[in-house]
């Protein structure tokens, strides 16, 4: 396992990048996406001036593009508690009832991965987002009744790498829907630049863009980058970090010069060897590349999908000859 991936993997299970304190903790801060920061500095500032809570907001991207940092903003900025739960953990409806009882007037409530929580559970969250109210079934069979809650007002922010699996109901009850983009090399470089003032390293300029045109497009794995090349910095006993000592030690990690990493190129690899390009099923690619469907439809594709290394087709997935080119094989 690499440690591109093992950072991928902490997106899922939301352990976070492990150092909050490069996290950004202002709009001002938070670099790149400019008219999406420029419009949420208006919704928080009327939100504030009219004394309620935020219109619930959905965050959608790849995951380490910066939507649990927006989210944590927004409720810093707004003045309110950031709640944090996430699909998967809300099993039963009871789960959510408990959580947004416990809100106070505002709250922000954060849910990661909404897509994957249960449907029952969404089907709580309708009232409570319409209304502040929650509908709960007590007791069974004939005995059953149903209580109605009052909620303080509160803002739900949806996180979801998949918005194609979030049911209908539950997106039209979000008045903001924001898509968060791959990051151009230059605003990785200044969030590389960043974390580097934070972590008084010194880096070149030049050094910052090289890390920045390899890390796909993400501030997590920007920010997960520059701290391996510092390891490697700080063993060579180099002071400054330039282009010479990122390039050293991101192909020490096997990121390569389009910042694809071992398994990139071994999805592009197999699709071409084993399958003469493709167009090859997801599920077959899974089990040929010993990977996860998940993993590969959320994790590698989309970025290799937006530098042209790969078309998804009806048929399946295939190599572009821009694939060909980069490993070096004939089509
Ligand atoms: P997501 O919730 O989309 O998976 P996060 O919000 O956890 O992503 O962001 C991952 C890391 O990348 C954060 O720890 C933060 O330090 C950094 N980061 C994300 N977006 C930005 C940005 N626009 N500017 C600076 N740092 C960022």
């Amino acid at each position: 396992m690499n440690d591109i991936f093992s950072d991928e993997q902490e997106a899922f299970a939301k352990g976070g990048s492990g150092d909050e304190s490069i996290r950004p903790r202002s709009l001002d801060d938070f670099i790149g996406h400019e008219d999406l920061r420029a419009n949420l500095k208006v919704y928080i500032q009327a939100a504030r001036e009219r004394g309620q809570a935020l219109d619930h907001t959905l965050f959608h991207g790849n995951p380490g593009l910066g939507k649990t940092t927006l989210a944590q903003i927004m409720a810093s900025e707004l003045g309110v508690n950031f709640v944090s739960t996430s699909g998967p953990v809300l099993e039963r409806s009871g789960d959510l009832a408990a959580i947004l009882t416990n809100l106070a007037r505002n709250d922000v409530l954060f849910v990661d991965e909404i897509h994957r929580m249960p449907i029952a559970v969404e089907e709580v969250l309708y009232p409570a987002m319409e209304d502040f109210k929650l509908d709960l079934v007590i007791g069974q069979g004939p005995a059953a009744r149903t209580v109605k809650i009052d909620l303080e007002p509160f803002t739900l922010v949806g996180a979801t790498t998949r918005i194609g699996l979030l049911s209908s109901p539950l997106r039209d009850r979000f008045g903001v829907s924001l898509r968060l983009e791959f990051y151009s090399p230059e605003e990785l470089a200044r969030i590389v630049a960043r974390t580097a003032r934070i972590l008084n390293l010194k880096i070149t300029p030049e050094g910052a863009l090289e890390i920045g045109r390899r890390s796909r497009g993400t501030p997590r794995i920007a920010n997960r980058l520059l701290r391996r090349v510092r390891d490697f910095c700080l063993v060579q006993g180099r002071e400054i970090l330039d282009t010479a000592e990122a390039d050293h030690a991101l192909a020490r990690m096997d990121v390569d010069d389009a910042g694809l990493d071992q398994m990139d190129r071994k999805l592009l690899s197999v699709i071409i060897e084993h399958y003469g390009g493709g167009p090859v099923g997801l599920k077959t690619l899974a089990v040929a590349c010993s990977e996860e469907v998940r993993t590969i439809e959320e994790i590698y594709e989309p970025y290799l999908i937006q530098c042209g290394f790969l078309k998804r087709t009806h048929r399946g997935r295939m190599a572009t000859a821009k694939a060909y080119r980069h490993l070096n094989m004939l089509a």
